[in-house]
């Protein structure tokens, strides 16, 4: 017998990804070899996974291989080998979407009470409450229905379904890259795995069904696993349960095991990955929000997932969440956190955002259903995104003037194959019933780059977005074009649609494209269908190089839509989905701002229209800049209309175009934020004191409470964007002397960046409240512009600090009985105008 003793240096512990690469070379022995892991004492068959990962091996655990047989001296020479040389190569911790620095730092007025969280990306914004669900994988639930048949059908059944399972994790493996193929690959290990196989069989005794095996083997290690040390390890849970549920799927079917997609009450759903066609079969009005481990901020479920409005988090950690399966949990997908534990001040800090959510769904609905227009009076069109005609009734009821892009490539993901003419015609005509007369660009197909259609079987590429995409795929498939712009052709008799051809990076690509048409056209014509003769076409305008030909272009072609989130991709060489790089991908770096005026300045010179139809156009911030490009329309996903349209009739578009020039000046993305943020500063004139700021006799419970209501009033007056922001800043002023000043009096303050025209707030209390060492019944808040106040601040405090010495003046506050009686007192004793 040899043996061979060293330290385990993997950061993870030996979990199924290093043991299946542990298994594979000692399978390839006959000597049986054993792990001993001498901290725990526990010893594992090493070749078998499960039994490797039963050791609980951690990070700087000193572990010993007995390795007994004929082959025992190479099987030890080429362990030797692996253990120094491979082993320490054989994992990576798995990708997530977020590093820590990169989260959005949480507001005092929540972490002041503590709150169990957990955080991920924010992709999708907005908030709700309900029951965690986990959907789109494993559901053991139709186990009771179950009955065993014949004890012999039930064991060839099992080994039927392993079988199975393994051909299909084989052929899921040739398409797979990166951390799909090493998950792939350990479940594949599991499959294989003696010892799982040997449990699978014992479980498998008289009268019971496979079901019943799997679910008591899922079960077994699931317990051994559970109990290990280490977090990660537990984690790995998941891997067994993923395994055994699709052993299931692979014994019984899909239709019997399905993966969950029904929602019995409001439910915030976790997935490892949801593709847009499960997102779509997902019930809306039940569904509060969506948490995805894998998935960037533009990839096409969380396209969806905006255009819905449901709040959406990715790089969740799906195993810790786990533990709260249908319990109550907030999601925050502006924070981007989840609440696991729901107190009474958090509900009321909820209770509070969801306030200002409809107060401003209210502001809000005095613009939605009037056209884009600058307050000088310059039009600017504002469309909605969607992906299937389903999504067109909520997005016009969101005040869409048209739909600048439908997205077609999802009617062709997640099916065996493609869509008929008639089903589209039937799409695109369902569509045209919802825009009741207003305009619809269809895009033709994008299929390729993050958007796969299985049946194409179009070869894994290794720069998809690079690649064979889009325009590029068309020729090859040529009889599935054709069907869909027939279908176009056709719906077009019906109403106002245009086409739109994705990815055009060339002349001929255009010419081409336009042959094509006229041939359908041609056929049209002769069958006698009818279909607008005068359908207008246009390309976007997403690859650089097209940029450098708009003249010629627009000889040929009626519109453009700017693709900004391919155009800064192609641009500045910047992966749209790799979160690595997220931190390159700007849309205000000046190189792109200046491409962008090029595009708009080149078509309108040619006389054709041109809008833009990237997540741009939904960026608030950014929307002076999109102003000041003289654009003539923003398509965005229909829940960013109201407030679009309420931005941009604040605008005036000559101030924006002075904007647009001084950014395009800036030498870096950095500045031009600055410039926004200094541009939002001199939009209005408000009085510093106004009885909007001043309310009366409030329930609120703690300082938290009243400082994130007066913040989040100043929002709703106009007066600041980021409440919290200021709120945090008036929380560095209490973090070093409590603003209380006695007799029930208390004056936070502060001058911040973040309040962009001064205020003084008020708010008297029901009842007092706790603030520092004293209590406090009747707050007046400062809030004074960094750059604009001077030195108003110390001059206001002192003379307020002195009036409140005067009882007179004190009780005249404590008793008066409207908030234009404050206003008044205030405005004559502060002697202010
Ligand atoms: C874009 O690239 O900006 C665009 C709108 O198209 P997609 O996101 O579908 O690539
Ligand atoms: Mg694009």
């Amino acid at each position: 017998m040899k043996t061979l003793s060293f330290s385990c240096e993997l950061p993870n512990g030996i979990h199924a990804r290093p043991a299946s690469h542990i298994e594979a070379v000692c399978n390839r022995f006959t000597s049986e070899i054993t792990w001993k892991n001498e901290r725990t004492g526990l010893y594992g068959n090493a070749k078998s996974v499960l039994s490797l990962i039963g050791t609980d091996t951690l990070m700087g655990d000193l572990c010993q291989l007995s390795i007994e047989g004929v082959d025992e001296d190479v099987a030890f020479e080429a362990l030797n080998h692996f253990i120094e040389k491979d082993l320490p190569e054989c994992d990576s911790p798995l990708e997530t979407v977020q590093e820590d620095d990169e989260m959005i730092a949480l507001p005092r007025n929540l972490s002041n009470f503590n709150p169990e969280i957990m955080r991920a990306r924010a992709v999708s914004g907005g908030f709700g409450q309900g029951k965690l669900v986990r959907i789109g994988a494993i559901n053991f639930d139709n186990l009771d229905t179950i009955a065993a048949t014949e004890h012999s059908q039930e064991c060839t059944m099992l080994k039927q379904g392993v079988e199975t399972l393994k051909t299909s994790i084989n052929i899921q493996l040739k398409a797979a890259v990166h951390t799909e193929f090493e998950v792939l690959n350990a479940h594949l290990s599991i499959a294989n795995d003696p010892e799982f196989n040997a449990t699978l069989e014992n479980q498998l005794t008289h009268g019971k069904s496979c079901a019943d095996a799997v679910f008591a083997t899922a079960k077994h290690y699931g317990d051994i696993l559970r109990s290990s040390s280490s977090a990660y390890m537990r984690e790995r849970e998941l891997d067994i349960r993923d395994v055994c549920f699709q052993l299931l799927q692979a014994i019984y079917g899909e239709h019997r095991f399905t993966s969950q997609l029904e929602l019995d009450g409001p439910s915030i759903c976790m997935a490892d990955d949801l593709t847009p066609s499960q997102f779509l079969e997902l019930d809306k009005s039940k569904l509060k929000g969506l948490l995805l481990t894998h998935g960037g901020s533009t990839s096409h479920t969380v396209i969806l997932a905006r255009s819905f409005a449901i709040p959406t988090l990715v790089g969740i950690d799906d195993a810790t969440l786990l533990t709260y399966i249908d319990q109550e949990i907030i999601i925050d997908g502006n924070l981007g956190l989840v609440v696991t534990k729901i107190t009474d001040d958090l509900k009321r800090y909820y209770d509070q955002e969801a306030f200002v959510a409809k107060k401003v769904t209210e502001r809000q609905s005095t613009y939605r259903f009037e056209p884009g227009c600058t307050e000088d009076g310059k039009k600017l069109e504002v469309a909605a995104n969607i992906a299937h005609s389903v999504e067109a009734t909520s997005a016009f009821g969101n005040g869409a003037e048209a739909i600048g892009l439908f997205r077609t490539e999802m009617l062709y993901m997640d099916r065996t194959d493609a869509p008929e003419e008639d089903e589209l015609y039937n799409i695109f005509c369902q569509a045209i019933e919802a825009a009741d007369g207003k305009a619809i660009i269809i895009r033709t197909i994008d299929i390729g780059g993050d958007k796969p259609v299985d049946y194409l079987n179009i070869p894994a590429e290794n720069n998809p977005f690079l690649g064979y995409r889009a325009i590029r795929i068309y020729q090859e498939f040529l009889p599935m074009v054709k069907t869909q712009l027939r279908a176009i052709l056709r719906a077009s008799a019906h109403g106002s649609l245009k086409i739109m051809i994705p990815m055009i990076s060339s002349m001929e690509e255009i010419l081409w494209v336009k042959d094509v048409l006229a041939e359908i056209r041609q056929e049209l014509r002769s069958e006698h269908i009818p279909f607008d003769e005068k359908i207008p076409l246009g390309i976007m305008m997403e690859v650089p190089s097209v940029a450098f030909i708009i003249d010629q272009c627009c000889e040929e072609v009626d519109f453009f839509s700017i693709g900004s989130n391919d155009l800064t991709q192609y641009l500045m060489a910047v992966d749209r989905d790799n979160a690595k790089v997220t931190k390159h991908y700007n849309s205000l770096n000046p190189a792109f701002l200046r491409t962008l005026d090029h595009v708009v300045s080149e078509v309108h010179r040619h006389g054709k229209w041109v809008g833009l139809c990237g997540e741009l156009g939904a960026k608030g911030s950014v929307l002076p800049l999109l102003v000041g490009l003289g654009l003539d329309e923003i398509s965005m996903s229909a829940p960013s209309i109201p407030a679009t349209k309420e931005r941009i009739a604040r605008l005036d578009s000559r101030a924006c175009r002075q904007l647009l020039n001084k950014a395009m000046q800036c030498r870096t993305a950095l500045e031009v934020e600055h410039l926004l943020a200094q541009f939002r500063m001199t939009q209005s004139d408000a009085p510093l004191i106004s009885s909007e700021c001043i309310s009366l006799d409030r329930d609120l419970r703690n300082k938290e409470e009243v400082i994130k209501t007066l913040s989040d009033n100043l929002f709703l007056a106009g007066r600041c964007r980021y409440p919290d922001k200021l709120a945090d800043d008036l929380w560095a002023r209490e973090d070093v002397f409590s603003t209380g000043l006695g007799f029930g009096f208390a004056i936070p303050h502060t001058k911040s960046e973040h309040i962009e025209q001064s205020a003084i707030s008020v708010c008297r209390l029901a009842n007092p409240i706790q603030w520092g060492d004293e209590e406090a019944k009747f707050v007046i808040m400062l809030t004074l512009n960094k750059h604009a106040a001077g030195d108003q601040h110390m001059k206001i405090f002192s003379r307020l600090a002195r009036k409140i010495m005067h009882a007179e003046f004190r009780d005249n506050l404590m008793n008066a009985t409207s908030e234009a009686q404050i206003e008044t007192m205030l405005k004559a004793e502060l002697e202010i105008i």
